[in-house]
């Protein structure tokens, strides 16, 4: 594996020795091998990277927005160019198959051309003013250095998602990939650094040093970024866990905070729902990623009438889910990142043995071939009702099926889990589908009709609520958590009336 890596790097014109020599061993999942060893940060150095974010953010601040974007432009060029490369690195640090490592990139391309776009879009208001002779508006201003935390499971885009559009709202980034997937973090900011060296070439030192760096290291090098009040704003994404330490510290400091935190998604599976389509899209959303996506649907919510048609189908198409080496095309399901995410699928399958649960799949697989590897056969696991397993998210391919017998009861289900990132329905039947989507529906950030829980698109703002966090990154209005609001109200008469009609008159 190691050699292959080598090679992957290679074609991406950056050289495999600057990943031999440091304290931080990385190994695939795919083979358990080492693939490398990168130098961690240290306090000193953590430091430095953030006292240069806070000096390139005097500078940075200061070019035109439009012009901070022909920056991002430039990366999603160089992303571009070397997609199919970085994809594999994906691949080869993650465990993800190589088409979900690939685009896994797309999506950094597709976020650094929306934030082009975001970078001429920076509107703010007009607003009415009650008095005289003044104008009202509402600004949005740069924020400051932005911390990134990011998790294994998306171990590029997450970075994209949010630097695309810090860089385009006039912020530097400090990069704190997962412990377990350095590598690709270094590959990205190596093109990162071309991007800039692009972009002087046009602009000579519009672009300052310390735009863009990453920390290697583990959570403590991440809870010194998120104490460090330069920092104005920590997007952290990774599990609720993390988040539950990460959203009072910063809070503390009245810093600001983004979190994308764990999933528990559900997809309702109505009377009139088309299984021709429901089935293909409950089996990507449940073992896409080896089920390690914040959005992988972990929860079926069957009706009745639907149960004995659907489960058996679904049971006969895990049959045929080919298992293995993620780099191999037509493999579907590769490894799941290591031994103690495997050891937390056995406890939580076992957990739901004990409640009744009925459980098909689930064991390792291709151990002699791999034993340093952790391959799990997806497990489905059919419960007599909502069980205190379900209400947790296990990062492993595991999907829970209950049955349900009114869409109330099925949006009860659905929204009776600690977590409100992503949700489902398959139904033709236009009432349930807008029910789903209304007021009394669904209470998760992203809430489909007939696609599945996971692979969403980055024109929408992403995340969920409750134990997910809040946070929204990404499409829509999402660049606003970049920036400061500003309002300013201007005079431009010769009085000076005071708001709410006061009187303050001086003798
Ligand atoms: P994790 O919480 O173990 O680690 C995530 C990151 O947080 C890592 O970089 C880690 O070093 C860092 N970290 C951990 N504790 C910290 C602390 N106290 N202070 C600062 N940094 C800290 O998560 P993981 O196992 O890498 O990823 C899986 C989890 O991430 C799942 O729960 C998944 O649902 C979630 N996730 C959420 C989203 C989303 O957008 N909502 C996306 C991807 C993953």
């Amino acid at each position: 594996m190691k050699t292959r890596v080598s090679d992957i790097l290679k074609s991406m014109q950056i050289d495999p020795a600057q990943f031999s020599d440091g304290n931080l061993k990385v190994h695939s999942p795919i083979d358990g091998s080492e693939i490398g060893c990168v130098q961690m940060d240290d306090r000193a150095s953590v430091d430095t990277k953030i006292t240069n974010a806070q000096s390139a953010f005097l500078k940075w601040r200061a070019v035109p927005a439009p012009r901070r974007g022909e920056l991002v432009r430039l990366l999603g060029e160089e992303l571009r160019e070397h997609k199919d490369a970085l994809g594999a690195l994906v691949t080869a640090e993650c465990g993800k198959i190589l088409e979900e490592g690939k685009g896994e990139v797309q999506e950094m391309v597709d976020i650094c051309e929306f934030a082009v776009g975001i970078s001429r879009q920076l509107h703010g208001l007009t607003i009415a003013s009650e008095r005289p002779g003044h104008h009202m508006r509402e600004y949005w201003q740069p924020l400051g250095p932005v911390g990134i935390i990011s998790a294994f499971n998306f171990p590029v885009a997450v970075w994209a998602w949010n630097t695309a559009l810090a860089l385009a709202c006039g912020n530097p980034c400090i990069w704190k990939p997962s412990e377990k997937t350095p590598m690709t973090a270094l590959a990205c900011q190596a093109l990162m650094e071309r991007a800039i060296a692009n972009f002087r070439a046009k602009f000579g030192d519009d672009a300052p040093d310390g735009l863009s760096s990453v920390i290697i290291g583990m959570r403590d090098v991440g809870e010194q970024m998120v104490d460090d009040p330069r920092i104005a704003l920590v997007s952290a994404t990774g599990s609720t866990r993390m988040g539950r330490e990460v959203g009072p510290r910063v809070a503390a400091r009245f810093g600001k905070c983004l979190l994308e935190l764990g999933g528990n998604n559900a997809i309702i599976v109505a009377p009139s729902a088309d299984l021709d389509m429901a089935i293909p899209g409950i089996v990507f959303g449940a073992v896409g990623t080896a089920g390690q996506r914040c959005t992988s649907t972990r929860r079926l919510i069957v009706h009745s009438s639907v149960y004995a048609s659907l489960v058996p189908r679904l049971k006969k198409a895990y049959e045929g889910i080919r298992i293995g080496d993620p780099l191999v095309d037509g493999t579907l399901v590769g490894p799941v990142i290591d031994e103690t995410s495997f050891d937390g699928m056995e406890k939580a399958l076992d957990a739901a043995r004990s409640e009744g649960g009925v459980v098909t799949g689930g064991s390792r697989v291709l151990a002699d071939q791999y034993p340093d590897a952790y391959y799990a056969q997806p497990a489905i696991v059919e419960l007599p009702g909502q069980s205190a397993s379900m209400c947790e998210e296990t990062f492993a391919p595991i999907l829970y099926i209950v049955k349900y017998d009114t869409l109330d009861d099925a949006i009860t289900l659905q929204n009776g889990v600690p977590q409100g990132l992503s949700s489902s329905i398959f139904t033709t039947d236009v009432r349930e589908a807008e029910q789903f989507i209304s007021a009394g529906g669904s209470d998760c950030g992203i809430a489909n009709v007939n696609i599945g829980t996971s692979g969403a698109e980055i024109g929408g703002a992403f995340g969920g609520e409750k134990e997910t966090g809040g946070g929204r990154e990404s499409g829509s209005d999402a660049w606003r958590a970049y920036m400061r609001r500003q309002t300013s109200t201007v005079n431009y008469s010769r009085e000076l009336p005071l708001a709410q009609g006061i009187k303050f008159d001086l003798d």
